[in-house]
């Protein structure tokens, strides 16, 4: 008997700048299409990886009119109905189409025009005896032997071959002797996924023991807590004791780091405490492991998962707990496509799982700050330092009228010098990379510039080479002025090449070690230089943020901080509390062990209110009359703002567009239109940029605006020729 052909209805969200999904039909000789599953579809001229959102709908188009998908990607959902859920409202929120949502949501091995691999396996092993038997069996002719059988014993599940090579070297025989043996059995672990082992937690201090309290008086069901404590309050030691309750009850944790703080630290520290099944999320990894990390999350394998940005999206089955460390770190926002913000959307999955959420930071965002003093969130905070190290004191150094030697000022040479003498660390941060940020005439003042963008060229290797930090653009950097045929040209200002030069000519014979974009580049170049410096060798540190967190440097006892001015004044809000966060972080990393430290900022403005704040009141005072500028000012977190960008190869077109938009929305009385304006910036990589704000103080109106922006602007005159963008809550104006 014949079945009739009965193709099903799907509903595919690709990812196209489009809103809404669209209708396909399945074939009667393919697998069962599910929502959530990956789909291959054909779309306009191009094949594209969709997700199906709905089956079995109403089309408004004719059934005749529709075409049949090309393939079933997946025989069960990527996304599970929690997911969907969650990636929808984020869609909404932010106004991004929802297929570019799901697809910036899926690991970039997923997003590929293929079925799904199966989760790769790799080789592990398991103690057959219990702990007793193993430990009773008599293996003192083979020390590595017991060494190995301990471990594996002690784990209490399976562990890698490969963590077993990573950490003693090379153990193949012995493994298999012991297999020989009886005593380990081998076992295939899911891919992407390394076993910790079991560790001992230190015993809590008074003060964390109250923070434990605190959090569990939150209670289980959606809890989110601010957790606020000093660098080396013992902040991840509570992270780890909440995880472990949560963990016990067989429940996964998403634990959530910046990019930068995600350090090789933080993940041996995970992997050294918890006997479980961890999977890594990061830049790093291959597009391969983190396919495998995702369908071991999704499977419920993995117990932790410790990522950064896009690690939010994780499909996690069990997901019981949600940690979102240094929460107030820029790079939670994700700046093009899909402008989502991590902490927020994890807040939102903690909500709609009905799960705590804790949120650390020694210098919490102005919104959680805010958040937590209306008692949104439960204000957890930690004032001293869990090994009784007090936080250095913060001074300036005003270098008004003083020559600087590569950026640096006499006083401040001055100050490091007993440091280096007495065998410590010191670390130097500048937030700018390469030798200077111009290359400028003597005589007639040309400053080399970027022919793409409003911007100077960056000066990298000494004067020989420029280089634009926006665009990308390079060149050999000229030998005489293109203006005046002058050979008096002069590096001015100083990056962080510059400076770690005249530190070596200043302690040349003291080792130092240069930490920014460009030193790192090499893979692995970041783990050996951390390692001299753990080891003492290193004891100059000279870098770029990346040097601000998440490391813990032992013998560090003096930090300068060489450029606090940018953030004072900027056409950016948010700028000075950026430079109030970094300061504090960075002083954050000295004297955190039985060595006090001690840090100093240059400035040329040290009597700015906000930095007078800083220094009497540490973060917490800032941040209070921060706080109130913002509140008179209706700024975030009192005022809510969507911007909206626009560039176009022409002058005018960006500011015509967004007059325009602004003409859109002008009757609405809860909205107020900020520009537009040309961007700080104006040109960038050969186009022209402009903005306007939209400001409401009732979060909630301005979303109607976004969706009507949504609608009209494509069809306003001249639309065609600018590319627009909306960005919700925008963190970098
Ligand atoms: P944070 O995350 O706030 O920077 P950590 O949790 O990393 O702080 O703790 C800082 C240092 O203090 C670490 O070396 C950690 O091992 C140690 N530490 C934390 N809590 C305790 C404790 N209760 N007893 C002893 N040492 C602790
Ligand atoms: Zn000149
Ligand atoms: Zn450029």
């Amino acid at each position: 008997m014949e079945t009739a052909f009965q193709p099903r209805l799907i509903r595919v969200a690709v990812p196209v700048p489009l809103h809404g999904g669209f209708d396909y039909l399945t074939r009667n000789d393919m697998p069962v299409a599910t929502v959530g599953m990956r789909v291959l579809v054909q779309f306009g001229r191009r094949k594209l990886v969709g997700v199906i959102v709905a089956v079995d709908v109403q089309s408004d188009v004719a059934a005749k009119r529709l075409r049949a998908i090309d393939a079933v990607l997946d025989d069960s959902p990527v996304f599970d109905a929690g997911q969907l859920r969650l990636l929808r409202w984020a869609a909404r929120y932010y106004h991004c189409p929802l297929g570019e949502a799901l697809a910036t949501a899926l690991p970039v091995a997923l997003r590929k025009t293929r079925t799904d691999k199966a989760q790769s396996r790799h080789r592990g092993w398991q103690a057959v005896a219990s702990s007793e038997a193993a430990a009773t069996t008599n293996l003192s002719r083979a020390p590595k032997q017991r060494l190995l059988l301990d471990c594996i014993a002690a784990s209490g599940t399976a562990i890698a071959h490969s963590s077993l090579l990573a950490r003693f070297g090379a153990v193949t025989a012995q493994l298999n002797a012991l297999e020989k043996r009886g005593l380990i059995t081998a076992v295939e672990l899911p891919g992407g996924l390394e076993q910790g082992v079991a560790g001992t937690a230190p015993a809590l201090t008074a003060e964390q023991q109250a923070a434990m309290q605190a959090l569990y008086q939150a209670g289980d069901g959606f809890a989110p807590a601010l957790l606020e404590g000093v660098t080396g309050s013992g902040k991840t030691e509570i992270y780890f004791q909440r995880m472990a309750t949560v963990l016990a009850s067989g429940r996964q944790v998403l634990f959530l780091a910046p990019e930068i703080g995600l350090t090789p630290q933080l993940i041996e520290r995970v992997r050294s405490r918890f006997a479980a099944a961890i999977g890594v999320l990061h830049s790093q990894r291959s597009e391969g492991e983190r396919a495998d990390v995702w369908r071991a999350a999704r499977a419920g394998d993995a117990d932790i998962v410790v990522g950064t940005r896009s690690a939010v999206f994780t499909p996690m089955p069990k997901l019981g707990l949600i940690i979102v460390d240094e929460e107030h770190d820029g790079s939670y926002k994700q700046q093009d496509g899909f402008r989502y913000h991590a902490r927020d959307v994890a807040l939102r999955r903690a909500q709609l799982a009905a799960i705590p959420i804790v949120l650390g930071s020694a210098t919490p965002a102005l919104e959680s700050l805010h958040n937590a003093e209306a008692a949104r969130y439960a204000h957890v905070r930690l004032a001293n330092r869990a090994t009784g190290a007090v936080m250095p004191p913060i001074n300036v150094i005003d270098v008004r009228s003083r020559p600087l030697l590569g950026g640096l000022s006499e006083p401040l040479l001055a100050r490091i010098e007993p440091h280096l003498a007495a065998g410590n660390q010191v670390m130097i941060f500048i937030n700018r990379r390469g030798f200077a940020p111009k290359l400028i005439c003597h005589d007639c003042g040309w400053v080399a510039p970027c022919v793409r963008c409003d911007a100077p060229l960056t000066l990298h290797g000494g004067i020989s080479r420029l280089q634009c930090h926006h665009c990308g653009a390079a060149e050999i950097a000229p030998k005489k002025c293109p203006a005046c045929s002058s050979e008096q040209l002069l590096a001015l200002g100083a990056g962080t090449e510059r400076v770690a030069g005249a530190l070596r000519s200043r302690f040349p014979q003291v080792a130092i070690a240069r930490f920014d974009r460009d030193s790192m580049a090499r893979k692995g170049r970041l783990e050996a230089q951390l390692a001299d410096v753990a080891s003492g060798a290193t004891q100059l540190l000279v870098g770029t943020q990346m040097l601000a967190k998440g490391h813990d440097f032992a013998r560090l006892t003096c930090v300068g901080v060489l450029d606090v001015d940018g953030g004072l004044f900027s056409a950016d809000f948010r700028a000075a509390e950026h430079m109030a966060q970094l300061v504090t972080q960075v002083a954050g990393r000295a004297g955190r062990a039985q060595r006090p430290g001690e840090v100093w900022l240059q400035t040329r403005h040290p009597e700015h209110p906000l930095l007078q704040r800083l220094l009497s009141g540490g973060y917490a005072g800032f941040a209070q009359a921060a706080l109130s500028e913002r509140r008179e000012a209706d700024l975030p977190p009192f005022g809510h703002l969507a911007l909206l960008r626009a560039e176009a190869h022409g002058e005018a077109e960006p500011m015509n567009f967004l007059s325009a938009a602004a003409a859109e929305v002008a009757q609405d009385a809860h909205l107020a239109c900020w520009g537009p304006v040309p961007a700080p910036m104006q040109r960038r990589a050969g186009r022209y940029r402009a903005h306007l704000l939209l400001h409401a103080m009732d979060r909630h109106k301005l979303h109607p605006a976004l969706d009507h922006w949504q609608q009209v602007l494509p069809d306003v005159p001249g639309a065609s020729r600018v590319r627009w963008s909306i960005d919700v809550d925008p963190q970098d104006l």
